[in-house]
């Protein structure tokens, strides 16, 4: 069999030994205030509109009758590198709730605690990084991307002392809780966890309970039956990859730990949508000079992280051969979904012969322009007459576009209407897929970035007012949310603010 590192040296110390989670209570805060409550989400999933105590819930003051709270034991590659066995370190789960229409929903506190898992940090989560995943796995959701979503947000009261930069020059910062949900938070790490310390009979409990869960349409048994799931999680993980490429998320700590094994997004920290079309962007400053997270990475990413998937699953599925063909047929399907969501942003209805070429000339011209990834394709929505576009493309390039420049635009978009005219729908069908592909509002990293300066404030007029816009992000609600990323932002675009 075959496991990434040597166990029988390094044995992992860890409290729950055959058994998945540790039963943990919330620490508690007493001076909490809400600062914003997901209010249909909450109707969604079957919670009804927030009550007056509901606050001390939601930032684990008062928790559920009759049930133990718990955070999870799990473990990761993390950049590579087998980092043994991890866990809900700041993450407590508060249960499941199910709707009107039985669909069952998780909810865990982020920040609430230190739990068994949290090793020797203190569990808490800060203001800035709390906003961060609240607003954006928000945004991914109304985007129509798979992910966790957030119920609520809070402070705390109470401040976390935190070294954002590495500095040796630690500040305080105001301490947050986000509730957020999800079908089920379990990652490639839970399986990894299992598989690595040889407690096969967990494992398989793990897969059977996931599953008859939350793969009901797996129907068949035995091996078969693990085969199938781990092609459907390949699937859906190609899925949520091309939907990332699609809109320009770069996740920035794609560990296997951070992987859902639904396929969701999950673990905003320091992710940021793509300003200029850049195969290299990392926004995380951790992953310098590697960039093993950037954006153009993450179809590869992925995929190596579904190897590791793969070798957890061996003791379940012992065909060496499925595994291997699965995870090289992962890169077909990913390349030829990916080469037909491009079509859907360009207008084009079907993938045709010439179309790679022209993919692959429009990334580099996309790189060498500098052109913002999303207002390009705003604009060319826009464009009838070619040769009066070019002030149009000077302001979505973060460069000066020179006349050479300018000319390989225009011959590009020359090809570009040649390949229109191929299409077999109409002008108007062909816009109407740009449309639904192409977002009109992203939650770009310096509109966070403003959005958590005002509320350290007091003030919440941009958080209203970003709610509003990332709730109908194919929609141009608010036009100076339409514009590049303004200079001095420029350092920002590569921050990692964790
Ligand atoms: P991440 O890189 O955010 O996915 O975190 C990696 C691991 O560190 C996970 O097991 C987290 O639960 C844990 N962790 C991160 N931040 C904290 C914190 N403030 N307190 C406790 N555990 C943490
Ligand atoms: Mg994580
Ligand atoms: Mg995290």
């Amino acid at each position: 069999e075959t496991f990434p590192g040597d166990f029988s040296k390094n044995p992992i110390q860890r409290n729950t030994p055959k058994v998945l989670f540790s039963t943990i209570d919330p620490v508690g805060f007493d001076q909490p205030e809400l600062i914003i409550f997901n209010e249909k989400l909450s109707e969604e999933i079957g919670l009804g509109k927030f009550e007056n105590n509901d606050l001390d819930f939601l930032v684990g003051n008062s928790l559920p009758e009759n049930l133990k709270t718990y955070a999870t034991a799990y473990a990761g590659h993390q950049f590579g590198n087998w980092a043994e066995q991890l866990g809900d370190g700041r993450a407590i789960i508060a249960g499941e709730i199910i709707n009107e229409l039985g669909e069952k929903n998780e909810l865990q506190w982020k920040g609430a605690g230190a739990t068994p898992y949290s090793r020797h940090a203190d569990g808490r989560a800060v203001l800035r990084s709390s906003v961060r995943e609240y607003l954006m796995s928000e945004a991914m959701h109304h985007l129509g991307i798979p992910t966790t979503r957030a119920l609520s947000l809070s402070f705390t009261g109470e401040n976390v002392v935190r070294d954002m930069m590495y500095s040796g020059n630690p500040q305080e910062e105001k301490g947050a809780v986000v509730v957020r949900t999800a079908e089920s938070f379990l990652r490639f790490g839970h399986f990894e966890l299992m598989s690595a310390q040889k407690e096969i009979d967990t494992l398989q409990k793990l897969t059977d309970f996931t599953i008859k869960n939350y793969f009901p349409e797996i129907t068949s048994e035995g091996e078969q039956k693990y085969k199938d799931f781990f092609q459907s999680v390949c699937t859906k993980t190609a899925d949520l990859m091309v939907d990332w490429f699609r809109v320009g998320f770069v996740h920035g700590v794609m560990n296997t730990d951070n992987m859902s094994i639904l396929g969701l997004t999950i673990d905003y920290g320091p992710f940021s949508m793509m300003d200029e079309y850049d195969l290299n962007f990392t926004p995380n400053t951790t992953d310098l000079p590697g960039r093993r997270y950037a954006f153009g990475k993450q179809g590869q990413i992925s995929q190596w992280n579904l190897w590791q998937l793969a070798n957890a699953l061996f003791a379940l599925i012992k065909d060496e051969k499925f595994l291997e063909d699965t995870l090289n047929s992962y890169g077909t399907y990913f390349w030829e979904a990916h080469d037909k969501m491009l079509c859907r942003k360009f207008g084009f209805n079907e993938l045709k012969d010439t179309d790679e070429e022209f993919f692959s000339n429009w990334q580099g011209l996309m790189q060498e322009l500098q052109l913002d990834y999303t207002l390009f394709f705003n604009l060319l929505e826009k464009i009838n007459d070619i040769s009066n576009a070019k002030t149009e493309f000077q302001k979505i390039s973060y460069t000066f576009l020179d006349e050479v420049k300018l000319k390989k635009l225009e011959n590009f978009l020359q090809i570009y209407k040649d390949r229109l005219e191929k299409n077999t729908i109409s002008k108007n069908e062909s816009l109407d897929l740009m449309k639904k592909t192409n977002p009109k509002f992203l939650l770009r990293n310096y509109l966070l970035f403003e959005c958590i300066e005002e509320i350290n404030k007091g003030k919440t007029e941009m958080l209203e007012k970003l709610t509003k816009a990332l709730e109908n992000p194919y929609e141009e609600i608010f036009p100076e949310f339409s514009a590049k990323r303004p200079t001095n932002y420029d350092d920002i675009s590569g921050c990692s603010m964790l």
